[in-house]
């Protein structure tokens, strides 16, 4: 094998060609020349292939991941193209965003030692300055986040997450479009979700949003309800599951209180085996649950309900699933849980 097809391999290179590669001892670094690996010069805006104009003539330096102690450090003369739409332009460099001075890996290691530890630390760890490791940092966040903008908000979804051992909470909005998170607030209720509402959304941007999809909670449904004039409220399954669950959960609770202490024994368990979905039960769960229309009637039917409920999900045809949501919410208002 080829040195150079060695050291791409072994340093796994994607997407570029190793030309030549020498040592600088003093500094601790692998110099790569490198070059794109396929032919051709692509608009790195709308990836069409652009005539070459020119070779810039220093070449571009970007750091990698460093490999036992040596920092890796690739180099290239990005040429500039003639893109039909977008004029003159630098081409698309395949290992790094345009004006950066990291590969992508770098940047994505970069964060996610961020994350995880001071960045002090991470800056020794990947042999680079801690001033310039923040520099990089906020580059990365302020280009990500670009990507994360309002526009053309048609579908909203509205959660909460909870950090620092459950002791704070983050509200955070999605845009279901396009898969991706618009805004993250402070705190969760109402007051946070108005924030949202008043300060990143116009008036004329309300208007557009068909659909929002949240949790039960009065907090977020209310604002919708009074920000959005053309919404269309959509609960979600996982919020719907939780709340069948925690009712069965509640009436588990009060027959555990009124149980006497050899009741207790029976009941003991019966937790998670009732929270367990249709498609995860065991032979012995249903036993058990059999048992349980003798044992404890109540917990029983109100665990009916919740099991029958999962149809509900199957139904393709509007009209058969409201048939079937009104006849399950009478059996629901007759079972006096
Ligand atoms: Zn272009």
């Amino acid at each position: 094998m080829a040195k150079n097809k060695f050291i791409r391999k072994l340093l796994k290179l994607q997407d570029l060609s190793v030309v030549n590669f020498w040592f600088n001892s003093r500094d601790k670094t692998l110099n790569l020349l490198v070059k794109p690996y396929k032919n051709g010069a692509r608009c790195p805006k709308c990836n069409r292939r652009g005539r070459i104009l020119r070779t810039v003539d220093a070449p571009r330096c970007w750091s990698d991941l460093p490999v036992c102690g040596w920092t890796i450090c690739l180099l290239y003369c990005p040429r500039e193209i003639q893109c039909p739409t977008h004029g003159r332009i630098q081409e698309n460099i395949p290992w790094a965003d345009g004006h950066a001075r990291i590969t992508y890996r770098l940047e994505y290691v970069l964060l996610v030692y961020s994350q995880q530890m001071t960045q002090k630390t991470a800056a020794a760890i990947l042999r680079i300055p801690k001033s310039t490791l923040s520099e990089l940092l906020h580059r990365s966040i302020t280009r990500i986040r670009d990507g994360h903008r309002i526009r053309g908000l048609k579908s909203i979804g509205i959660d909460e997450i909870s950090y620092a051992k459950r002791k704070k909470y983050a509200t955070i909005v999605y845009d279901l479009d396009r898969s991706c998170v618009v805004w993250v607030g402070r705190g969760k209720g109402r007051d946070t979700i108005d924030t949202f509402f008043k300060t990143k959304l116009s008036a004329y941007q309300k208007q557009q949003i068909k659909w929002a999809s949240c949790d039960m909670s009065r907090a977020y449904m209310g604002a919708i309800n009074d920000h959005c004039p053309n919404v269309t409220l959509v609960l979600d399954r996982f919020h719907i599951v939780k709340a069948l669950n925690a009712a069965v959960d509640e009436v588990r609770k009060e027959q555990w209180r009124l149980a006497s202490p050899d009741q207790k024994k029976a009941l003991k368990g019966l937790r998670w085996l009732l929270f367990r979905h249709s498609s995860n039960r065991t032979k012995r769960d249903t036993r058990l649950l059999n048992l349980l229309r003798k044992g404890n009637r109540r917990i029983h039917r109100a665990w009916v309900l919740k099991d029958e409920f999962e149809k509900f999900w199957d139904y393709k045809a509007p009209w058969a699933a409201e048939r079937f949501l009104k006849g399950w919410m009478t059996t629901a208002l007759k079972s006096r849980l």
